[in-house]
């Protein structure tokens, strides 16, 4: 009668534990966002902001493909997360992203997201 009742209903009950998972894992990360400094809402107490205004604040800023600009030069980091770009593949590089006209300084594309309304960028 159980071994009935649970064949029947297995869908609920794996989509029950599923989503009870997925909420607790929301919970934790929640918390440590709280307690820790791993915030990331683009607010004051996003620990991506570093002072960035200083050179960053109503810069243009354009999607583009990374380009080597020299030879030995093989990468850069985004200005406010540290994520690099570069030319080759490989896990957590980007191939693109915003940059000011010179290439001087590179955005990814969810910081800019993040801080394109409080760095005026668009
Ligand atoms: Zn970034």
């Amino acid at each position: 009668m159980i071994i009935k009742y649970l064949n029947e209903y297995q869908w609920l009950i794996t989509s029950f534990l599923g989503a009870s998972i997925s909420l607790l894992l929301f919970y934790i990360k929640e918390r440590r966002d709280r307690n820790g400094n791993n915030i990331e809402d683009g607010s004051d107490k996003d620990w991506r902001l570093q002072g960035q205004e200083e050179y960053l604040k109503g810069v243009p800023l354009v999607f583009k493909k990374w380009r080597k600009p020299r030879e030995e030069w093989d990468h850069d980091h985004c200005e406010f997360c540290w994520a690099k770009f570069a030319e080759f593949e490989g896990d957590d590089i980007h191939r693109s992203g915003f940059a000011d006209e010179d290439n001087n300084h590179w955005v990814c594309e969810k910081c800019y997201n993040d801080f394109k309304v409080r760095f005026e960028w668009n």
